[in-house]
């Protein structure tokens, strides 16, 4: 009997010890999920956020701001395909300032990623990620600014319906992070959700732009200036400091178009936008009212200042001929009117004051009309 007590009582330590290394895998194997839950839980909270983002420099700047803290990952940047350069143009349109953005990176092809595209073609087949060591040369083009110690790194194509719109490019100080037998289900899931969010806000801006320009010209519409007068009114009361406007309409018009055909009255049109634009600063917003009228918002300059950008626009639109096609041109001119708004009366609606200030350029590009046309008048109250 005796004999037997030992074997028990090892079988019992055996047990226990056995027991103990269960409860510690089991704490482990908590702790792992917990973690993974936290994870699932700071992922979820991202998806929303970016899905939630209604503007272009929103979406990039959580992604920036956010991704490297709930991945912990030294680096985060994004490249994005813009052939013709489309997005900076619509972008840079809309205000968007790129600077903003140092880890945005914009590429004129697809083979600028950098990815294995087989048959070297955007739509097939679809790339994996590429995961591996930093390397200054193979990688430098996605890490305009690579992090101190950067040593692992993952390049996810971002796809939307199997075409490459871009690369979402992730960097860790961990050599181990990224190694090429990681699995890759979670990444290109997470880049997936970027694609469609950049897909959505990117034709969202583009949508934005087409409704506020005039497809003719490039330039602004009717619908953008009368928005864009209500703010600057309300902020010129706010800050006290002038604004004009300008009314521009092109001289016997109808007869440009009698001579050189409605295609050619288009290209002048056009050549005219840009003569128009050349004599104004970056604040000043121009825009086409309809027809072959142009409006001018000039930002803190009063009647006069605005009265010699006129007359420079007027001098600028007559100093040559406009080549309407290789054999044909045309001498144009233009008469303008000029009024700067009054401040003196902040009971006056923003509304009723952009449509006095309207009238009031219109009214003065009237008497410059009457007056012979090929030049510049400005309305001073109580003339
Ligand atoms: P005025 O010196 O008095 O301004 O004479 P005008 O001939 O310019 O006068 P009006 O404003 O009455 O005529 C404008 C003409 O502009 C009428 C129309 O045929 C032409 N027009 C309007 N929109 C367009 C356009 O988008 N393209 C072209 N080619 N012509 C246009
Ligand atoms: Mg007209
Ligand atoms: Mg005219």
């Amino acid at each position: 009997m005796t004999t037997t007590m030992p074997d028990k009582k090892s079988q019992a330590l055996e047990l226990a010890a056995e027991n103990q290394a269960l409860r510690t895998r089991m704490a482990y194997l908590l702790e792992q999920a917990e973690r993974n839950h936290n994870i699932m839980m700071r992922h979820q909270a991202f998806d929303l956020e970016i899905v939630g983002a209604g503007t272009f420099p929103e979406l990039v700047g959580t992604i920036f701001r956010t991704l490297p803290i709930i991945s912990e990952l030294e680096a985060v940047t994004l490249t994005l395909i813009d052939e013709g350069g489309d997005i900076n143009t619509v972008m840079g349109k809309l205000g968007v300032n790129f600077s903003e953005f140092p880890d945005l990176i914009f590429v004129e092809e697809v083979d600028a990623l950098g990815f294995d595209l087989g048959r070297r073609n955007a739509y097939s087949p679809t790339p994996k990620p590429l995961l591996g060591m930093y390397d200054a040369a193979k990688h430098g083009h996605a890490f305009p600014r690579p992090p101190d110690g950067l040593q692992s790194v993952a390049l996810v194509p971002l796809l939307r319906n199997k075409r490459i719109i871009g690369s979402l490019n992730l960097g860790s100080v961990d050599p181990t992070r990224f190694t090429p037998s990681l699995g890759t289900d979670f990444i290109e899931h997470m880049a997936s959700i970027i694609a469609i969010c950049l897909e959505n806000v990117i034709s969202n801006e583009m949508l934005k732009y087409i409704g506020l320009t005039d497809s003719l010209t490039g330039v602004y519409n009717r619908r953008y200036m009368d928005r864009r007068l209500l703010e600057e009114i309300s902020r010129a009361r706010r800050q006290a400091y002038d604004i004009s406007f300008m009314y521009i309409d092109i001289d016997h018009f109808k007869r440009v178009n009698d001579t050189v055909g409605h295609q050619g009255g288009d290209e002048v049109l056009r050549e005219v936008a840009q003569r128009i634009k050349a004599e104004l600063r970056l604040s000043d917003a121009l825009a086409r009212f309809g027809g072959e009228e142009f409006v001018v918002l000039l930002i803190n300059a009063d009647l006069d200042s605005a009265a010699f950008v006129a007359e420079r626009i007027r001098a600028g639109i007559a100093a040559s001929m406009i080549h309407v096609s290789p054999s044909v041109r045309v001498s144009i001119t233009a008469s303008l009117g000029v009024a700067c708004l009054d401040r003196s009366d902040l009971s006056v609606t923003p509304e009723t004051a952009a449509m006095e200030l309207i009238a009031q350029a219109d009214s003065a590009l009237y008497q410059a009309k009457d007056s012979g046309r090929n030049r510049v008048l400005t309305y001073r109250p109580g003339d």
